[in-house]
């Protein structure tokens, strides 16, 4: 009985630490809390363009390398948690 208080105190501490932590980290002021920005080689389109061998330009061809052809990549400030801690 003994060992189980000890556990829920663990518990609650651990809660507590937590919702600590939730109020002192701040918004990412990189990404607003999105965990992800734009991805500045294809501007958030996905799509880059490609060029055939004859010079002709596809326009928003290939899936862009950068983001995996997602748009987005995950934010550098917050690596992708949302929150920085002051
Ligand atoms: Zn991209
Ligand atoms: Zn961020």
């Amino acid at each position: 009985m003994k060992n189980k208080r000890v556990l829920v105190l663990v518990i609650i501490l651990s809660l507590m630490a937590l919702v600590t932590g939730l109020v002192f980290a701040g918004i990412c002021p990189n990404c607003n809390g999105n965990r992800t920005v734009p991805c500045t080689v294809c501007g958030g389109s996905g799509k880059v363009d490609a060029t055939s061998a004859d010079g002709t330009v596809w326009k928003d061809f290939k899936d862009c390398s950068a983001c995996s052809g997602k748009g987005y990549t995950m934010c550098p400030t917050c690596k992708g948690n949302g929150t920085v801690y002051p």
